[in-house]
């Protein structure tokens, strides 16, 4: 495909390749490059993900549950307990109280450190442990007990992970980065009369604002990204994620596509075999698909509707066009699992209608494989259904018509794009129809798909029980493990979604690890299965997969669980913390019951006290299971201040920027797009290489 999007060779300070800064060699040039750094300007862009106070030490006895924060102590104890599993505990104390430090992994050394009478700075989130105050594996040195300027003048920023490169070496990377470009301006490519009306920072002010914070900077400003050079850079970012989208769909449709034949017997005969009727809003959707179809430019359709609204069988309908036009259909599921899912729905549906499907995932392989591929390539396999594994090179489709892909936001627009090469071959383009669950308000999906045309399916099947939904607070547990036992006893399923840790896999592993065990041990009758991000993706699978077939009744799980799958014995959904996480991630979550035909309950977990929003968006659950009405109360709940953002929705993450949470900036995003579309179109390539450079979300076109 060419490319809209090539960036001119500029000589300037912010484009020399990092290599250029003292101490960066070719080994951690490479490291960097893995995060997509290449050049100093990449640096520059590298942005905080937040902010620590390690200004000053705070007493153990003035902690609060939920700070970060610097703490002084002597130690008193060290030892390592087995309680569960192996760990290192160690307790300071220094004179106002005392407080545990707990370590998973640790060495010898390690603890021979941690002697009594150490005297150690920690820092840390504080948590509640049995004995009270913890902090789970502390950024901790041993410090003289006179030492009291080491602690740091302004706010600390933080990265974001990153493999191999640690913290330290980032925030010496980055101010080496503002240095050297300190004498010259960094470009802006934004239109001067936004900049005026905007009434925002510099881009040079804002970079240096948000890197090094000044002594006197508002942590509360900066956590809740309401700074004005966050806003700055958020609107920049917003704006070339637009741009990268709206060129991506121009691109597109300049290409030639296929015009399908007019409507046969065999969509009629489908259509008369569905065991329901469709419902309006499906009806709908597949109106304006129909009409993209017959069009002779690729169509770039998403339909967006809730869990459960009946999305796949307008994906079907529009793969049997495909068929009666003479094309191939192939549709794309994130797993193994939903492929599999999607492999037994469409064969109940079509197979009657005498229609053969070809599945494509990583786990058949040998003959199967072989055949499948050749099937695919004659043009036998009218239906292709599979993983990633669609994109391998072996793969040749003789006559791909349209890609239908599930789940969005797992894939990313690149991906997309790969699969479209697919049907390439014959110089025409085959139709893209994305599907997501994740229903967002429509000045969001504006800028958020800005690449695709939107049905939206806002009406559910007639006949589903709406799942009842409770809110209790998690000193209330026993009563929950007594429900699921008595849904077990009922043979129904349940779900026990443990909380997010926020920036650790690992953490979060052994908490829902930890769960599982004390679970199992309580309710000793029932078969306990443990899902978590650390597992690989085959091995969740296998575990899905059991769950699915009955063969286990409780399933452990962290928020892995979110993405479609189908259990409709499933009656039962515990979700812990549940005042962690957002609205978007809790209606996911409770999607995953009340698919069968029998009530469904999900109980939400939550820890007093609860701030003003946890208590509306827990209120909001209570009251509603529309995802569409959920979305709206999410969009009124945010605004500026809020910090869940959109990281749990499944939208595209973005660096400074936050769909949800910076709204208010998208109509501006827009007016701006239009002018540099018409009057500035120079200046887009490289605002787009320097915020989209690193990606396989899209820019790589
Ligand atoms: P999702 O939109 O979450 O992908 P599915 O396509 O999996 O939802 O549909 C959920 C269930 O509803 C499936 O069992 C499907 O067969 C059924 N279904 C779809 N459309 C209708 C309809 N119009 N009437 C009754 N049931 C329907
Ligand atoms: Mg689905």
């Amino acid at each position: 495909m060419s490319t809209a999007i090539s960036s001119k060779p500029a000589a300037a300070a912010e484009l020399r390749p990092v290599t250029a800064l003292r101490g960066v060699g070719d080994a951690l040039a490479q490291k960097l490059q893995k995060l997509g750094i290449s050049t100093v300007q990449d640096l520059l862009f590298l942005l905080p993900l937040r902010y620590e106070d390690r200004t000053r030490v705070v007493p153990i006895g003035s902690l609060q549950f939920g700070d970060r924060a610097v703490v002084e102590g002597d130690v008193q104890l060290t030892e390592i307990s087995f309680r569960g599993r192996r760990q290192l505990l160690c307790r300071i104390s220094d004179g106002s109280g005392s407080m545990t430090l707990r370590f998973f992994y640790f060495s010898s050394a390690q603890q021979q450190g941690l002697a009594r009478g150490t005297r150690i700075r920690c820092f840390g989130e504080i948590r509640r442990g049995l004995g009270g105050f913890e902090i789970v594996h502390p950024e901790y040195r041993r410090v003289a007990a006179t030492d009291a300027n080491a602690v740091e003048s302004a706010l600390t920023p933080i990265y974001p992970l990153t493999e191999g490169v640690q913290q330290g070496r980032l925030r010496q990377l980055t101010s080496q980065a503002l240095l050297e470009v300190a004498n010259e301006t960094i470009r802006d490519w934004l239109p001067q009369t936004t900049l005026r009306e905007l009434d925002l920072p510099s881009l040079r002010d804002a970079l240096d604002y948000v890197h090094r914070p000044p002594p006197d900077a508002s942590l509360e400003l900066l956590s809740t990204y309401r700074h004005p050079a966050q806003r700055r850079l958020a609107f920049e970012e917003l704006l070339a994620h637009h741009l990268s989208l709206r060129l991506l769909r121009r691109e597109v449709q300049r290409d030639p596509g296929w015009a399908f034949e007019p409507q046969g017997t065999l969509l009629q005969k489908f259509v008369d075999s569905l065991p329901f009727k469709l419902t309006g809003a499906q009806q709908r959707a597949w109106r304006e698909i129909d009409r993209d179809l017959n069009q002779p430019s690729p169509m770039l359709r998403l339909v967006q509707g809730d869990v459960g609204s009946g999305k796949t069988v307008v994906a079907a309908l529009a793969a049997v066009r495909a068929v009666e036009s003479g094309f191939q259909a192939a549709v794309m599921a994130p797993t193994e699992l939903l492929a599999e899912q999607h492999g037994r729905n469409f064969a109940a549906w079509l197979a009657p209608l005498g229609l053969d499907i070809a599945m494509l995932t990583g786990k058949r392989t040998g003959p199967a494989r072989t055949r499948a591929l050749a099937d695919i390539a004659t043009g036998d396999a009218k239906i292709v259904i599979g993983t990633h594994a669609l994109f391998q090179e072996q793969v040749e489709f003789r006559r791909l018509g349209l890609a239908i892909v599930d789940e969005q936001h797992r894939f990313g627009v690149h991906q997309r794009l790969l699969l479209r090469e697919k049907g390439a071959a014959s110089g025409r383009f085959p139709h893209q129809l994305i599907m997501t669950a994740t229903p967002i308000p429509r000045t969001l999906a504006m800028t958020a798909y800005a690449d695709l045309d939107v049905s939206v399916i806002d009406e559910l099947p007639p006949g589903r029980t709406p799942v009842k939904t409770v809110a209790l607070t998690e000193s209330r547990r026993d009563e929950v493990v007594l429900r699921i036992r008595d849904a077990c006893r009922q043979k129904r399923q349940a779900y026990w979604v443990c909380p997010l840790v926020e920036e650790s896999e690992q953490l979060e592993a052994q908490a829902a690890e930890e769960t599982a065990r004390v679970l199992a041990e309580a309710l000793s009758e029932l078969r306990v299965g443990l899902v978590h991000g650390r597992m690989t993706p085959r091995d969740k699978d296998a575990v899905m997969s059991e769950f699915k077939a009955g063969r286990i009744d409780l399933l452990v799980a962290t928020t892995v669980i979110e993405v479609g799958v189908d259990v409709p014995n499933a009656s039962l959904m515990v979700i812990e913390n549940a005042e962690r996480m957002g609205l978007a991630q809790l209606h996911q979550l409770r999607g995953r019951v009340g698919r069968g035909s029998a009530e469904s309950n999900c109980v939400l977990l939550y820890r007093p006290p609860l701030t003003e929003v946890a208590r509306e968006r827990l209120s909001v659950m209570r009251a509603t299971n529309d995802g569409f009405e959920i979305s709206r109360r999410d969009l009124e709940l945010r605004g500026p201040g809020e910090l869940l953002g959109t990281r749990q929705t499944g939208l595209v993450q973005m660096r400074v920027a936050d769909l949800m949470r910076d709204a208010d900036l998208l109509p501006k995003v827009q007016e701006t797009a239009e002018l540099m579309l018409t009057s500035n179109e120079a200046n887009i390539a490289p605002l787009l290489r320097r915020w989209t450079g690193r990606g396989e979300q899209f820019g790589k076109v």
